[in-house]
């Protein structure tokens, strides 16, 4: 084995050798990795073997899969790279599916969804599951089942010395709470989660003009409590890229995006149950675009649209308790782009229903009593990230709060170190603390937000 690399069936790069710049880029393209070494794993030993390598050799550890969830520039760590490992392993009589690390919710809907089944993914296909999973996982059919983190049987994670370690919640019941909405606290080689059978629901998106947004986040904030558990809904203020693939009436325009996700097995006619929900909020304003349909498990992408193109954003999230109308106010006007630089979205996610419930098997996932979601994002400009940090940091601060209450997945880079535990009561960051000493003692792994 030579020194300076570990010994793996993957490739390997070091600074300056071709391939090295492809093998660190992300989908975030705002932060750029410059570790000593990448390994891209092409076997879960080889993720273990690199661990243990640069563990041996004093140097930290970062793990990459999509790049939608990256804040460390990784320098000076061995980079491991699990986005090759992509396999999905269905269980389809008992619904369960085991995935490799690197697997994204495209790949898992590709198994499952001609079987009338469906993983609990978030608006984008391409985000990894693990990522995800462990960051608690706010889903477009939410409400109906709960988080993704709440369906998960068993999570293989790397161990202090490199090994693998299967906790489900019967056998490591700690390490599962906290790793279950934790975030990375340790190196996963495999994650098992049901499945939700789901062969049809009503759902889309339903555009309005950007400039009617107080009219109509008015109207949403009086039709959600009408909504029981069976919908599933958010709003976003947002300006659309002008790009060819979006319909004419809505490339580079500001809009108002209304997402519904309606689930009802027994409803003979989803699509007139799903129409008359949706009434009072098509009542409300002028409807530009509106493609909510009746739609199987492999179209869930089409709810949010999401952005599928490397992007570089500065975001931040939290939560909303209660929509008043200086709440209207201020998200509207921060989100207009006539007066001055406006986020690219502000999206409020409706919560509660099966997010609010006490799991079977308990875990850590925050926001879980929150009435609503935020989430602010910000393109970067042409000048790098000057001003889009601070505008989506300054927005986000006006309109809700950070700290217990709001969601990993959303949260953002931490400021500070330790700003990430604030998501959790005192006694639960403490729990979250002594899990990720176990797997990670010697604070090896970075993942841009420190918990101290
Ligand atoms: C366009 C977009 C849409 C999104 N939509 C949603 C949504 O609808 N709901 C929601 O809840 N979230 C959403 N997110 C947030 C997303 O879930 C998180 O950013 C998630 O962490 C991304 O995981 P990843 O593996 O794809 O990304 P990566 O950047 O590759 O990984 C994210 C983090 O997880 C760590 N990680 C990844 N794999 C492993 C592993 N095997 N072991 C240990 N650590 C690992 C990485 O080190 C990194 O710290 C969205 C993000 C984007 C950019």
């Amino acid at each position: 084995m030579h020194a300076n690399r570990p010994h793996t069936q993957g490739d390997i790069f070091v600074a300056g050798d071709p391939g090295y710049a492809d093998a660190v880029a992300t989908w975030d393209t705002s932060v750029s990795m410059r570790p000593s070494v990448v390994v891209t794993a092409a076997s879960v030993d080889d993720i273990a073997a690199t661990a243990s390598w640069a563990d041996a050799r004093g140097l930290d550890i970062a793990v990459h899969n999509t790049g939608h969830g990256t804040f460390t520039d990784a320098v000076d760590a061995a980079l491991i790279d699990v986005s090759r490992l992509r396999g999905v392993r269905a269980d389809l009589e008992n619904r369960t599916v085991a995935v490799q690390p690197g697997a994204r919710w495209s790949d898992v809907s590709a198994v499952v969804a001609p079987h009338g089944l469906i993983g609990l993914a978030g608006g984008s296909p391409g985000v990894g599951v693990v990522g995800y999973t462990l960051g608690g996982g706010l889903s477009p059919i939410g409400r109906t089942f709960g988080m993704a983190a709440d369906r998960v049987r068993a999570v293989t994670v790397l161990d202090a010395d490199c090994g693998p370690l299967r906790v489900t919640a019967q056998t490591e019941p700690e390490l599962f709470w906290a790793l279950c909405g934790g975030g990375a606290l340790g190196i996963v080689t495999e994650l098992e989660f049901e499945l939700v059978a789901l062969p049809s629901l009503f759902g889309g998106g339903v555009y309005f003009p950007g400039e009617e947004a107080p009219a109509l986040l008015t109207a949403y904030r009086d039709w959600v409590p009408s909504l029981d558990e069976r919908t599933s809904t958010s709003i976003a203020l947002l300006h659309l890229p002008a790009l060819p693939q979006l319909p004419e009436a809505l490339r580079g325009r500001y809009v108002t995006h209304l997402r519904v996700a309606h689930v009802d097995p027994r409803d003979p006619d989803i699509e007139a149950t799903g129409r008359r929900l949706l009434a009072p909020m098509v009542a409300a304003g002028t409807v530009i675009d509106d493609d909510t349909r009746v739609m199987g498990p492999a179209d869930l992408p089409d709810i949010h649209r999401d952005p599928v193109a490397p992007t570089a954003t500065s975001y931040r999230g939290g939560h909303v308790d209660h929509i008043d109308d200086r709440t209207i106010a201020t998200i509207a006007a921060a989100a207009d782009a006539r007066e001055h630089p406006a986020p690219t979205l502000i999206e409020l996610r409706h919560l509660g229903g099966a997010y609010a419930r006490t799991t079977r098997d308990p875990n850590s996932a925050t926001a879980r009593g929150s009435a609503f979601n935020l989430y602010v994002s910000a393109h970067w400009g042409p000048n790098g990230p000057d001003g889009a940090r601070s505008l989506a940091d300054d927005v986000a601060a006006r309109i809700g709060s950070g700290g217990v209450g709001a969601q990993l997945n959303f949260f953002g880079p931490a400021p500070h170190p330790g700003d990430l535990l604030r998501l959790w009561p005192d006694a639960d960051a403490d729990r979250i603390l002594a899990a990720h000493a176990r797997l990670d003692p010697r604070g090896r792994l970075r993942t841009g937000r420190p918990l101290r």
